[in-house]
C-alpha cells in the first residue's frame, strides 16, 4: 500500500514519523475519514470543511490547501486501486525537540500530515445493514469538545470493547440522563415517522453524515426533530438507527438486551440507508 507522509508518496513500510511528535505523545491532532464508493470521494468538501474547523479549535495551521488535500485522497485511491474503502488523513501538531506541555510556536515547528486507505469491498452492500446491530449503553465520560475530531479515542475504544464483551456491536453514550452520540457515529431512533436526534452543540461530533442525512429525509418530507432522547425513550422506540461515513446509515435492532419494533432494521431507516448510497454518489468527487 502507498501511503502519504508530509508531502511524500511512500510505501507504507518506509513511512516514518518522529517518535517526539505530539500526536504520539499527547493524542494533540485531529483526523477525517472519508469514505470511497466507486473510486469516488463521498462528502469530500464536508469533511475538508470540519477539518479546517477542528485545526481552528485548536490553533493549529492546515499545512495544506483543499484542492492539494483532494489531489493527494484522489492519488491515494487511484493508486491504492480503491473502489470501496476509505481514506485515512491526520493532523498532529507535529515534534518539536522536547516534549512540553506549551504548543511549539507554528513558525519553527510543523504540523504532521498522513493519509492512507483502506480497502473495504463490500461497503456498501454491507451485510450488517441486512441484520441490524445491536448497541448496550455506556456512560459518557469524555472531555467537553466532542465536536472537535480529536485523535483521542481511548475512551471511544474501550466503549467498543465493552459492547463486545457484552455480545453487541456498539455502545450509546449518556450524559444527564440522554443519549449524547455512538463511539464512532451520530445516534437516531424513529417514532411513527418522525426522525428524533440530539441537536449540535459541543456535546457531540458535528456528523458529515449526519448533515446529509437529515437534509436528503427533509427532502424526502420525512419529519426531523432535534433533541435529546434518553436510553428508555430509546428502547420504546419504533426504530433507531446510526451514522457515520464509514457506516453510512446502519439500523440498530436492540438496545441493552431490548429488541425494537419487529427486532428486524426499521423501514425508515433502510430507507434513508438508500437515498443517501443514492444521493451521496451524486456529489462524489
Ligand atoms: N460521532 C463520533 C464520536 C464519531 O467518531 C463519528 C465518526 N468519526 C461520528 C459521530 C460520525 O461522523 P461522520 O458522519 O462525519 O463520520
Amino acid at each position: 500500500r502507498t501511503v502519504y507522509v508530509n508531502g511524500d508518496y511512500l510505501p507504507e513500510a518506509e513511512a516514518t514519523v518522529s517518535i517526539f511528535d505530539r500526536g504520539f505523545l499527547m493524542a494533540d491532532g485531529v483526523y477525517e475519514v472519508t469514505s470511497v464508493l466507486g473510486g469516488k470521494l463521498i462528502d469530500f468538501e464536508g469533511h475538508a470543511v470540519r477539518l479546517q474547523r477542528s485545526l481552528d479549535e485548536l490553533d493549529m495551521v492546515n499545512p495544506i490547501s483543499k484542492e492539494d488535500l483532494l489531489q493527494v485522497h484522489r492519488e491515494l485511491v487511484r493508486v491504492n486501486e480503491i473502489d470501496e474503502g476509505m481514506v485515512y488523513l491526520q493532523i498532529t501538531r507535529g515534534a518539536p525537540g522536547d516534549r512540553d506541555f506549551v504548543f511549539p510556536d507554528p513558525e519553527t515547528t510543523q504540523p504532521t500530515i498522513v493519509l492512507f486507505t483502506q480497502n473495504k469491498p463490500g461497503l456498501a452492500n454491507s451485510p450488517a445493514a441486512k441484520t441490524g446491530m445491536k448497541v448496550i449503553s455506556i456512560d459518557d465520560i469524555r472531555w467537553g469538545r466532542r465536536d472537535i475530531k480529536t485523535v483521542q479515542l481511548l475512551y471511544p475504544s474501550m466503549g467498543k470493547m465493552m459492547a463486545k464483551k457484552a455480545g453487541a456491536d456498539d455502545a450509546w453514550m449518556i450524559e444527564d440522563g440522554f443519549v449524547t452520540e455512538g463511539t464512532s457515529n451520530n445516534a437516531y431512533i424513529v417514532k411513527g415517522n418522525k426522525i428524533i436526534t440530539r441537536a449540535l452543540s459541543n456535546d457531540i461530533l458535528h456528523g458529515i453524515t449526519r448533515a446529509a442525512v437529515l437534509r436528503f429525509a427533509q427532502e424526502a418530507q420525512m419529519e426531523v426533530e432535534e433533541r435529546n432522547f434518553t436510553i428508555e425513550e430509546a428502547k420504546e422506540a419504533d426504530e433507531a438507527f446510526i451514522t457515520s461515513a464509514s457506516t453510512f446509515v446502519m439500523p440498530v435492532v436492540e438496545i441493552d438486551g431490548v429488541s425494537l419494533g419487529e427486532g428486524a432494521p426499521g423501514r425508515v431507516a433502510l430507507r434513508l440507508r438508500e437515498i443517501y448510497l443514492e444521493e451521496s454518489l451524486k456529489t462524489a468527487v
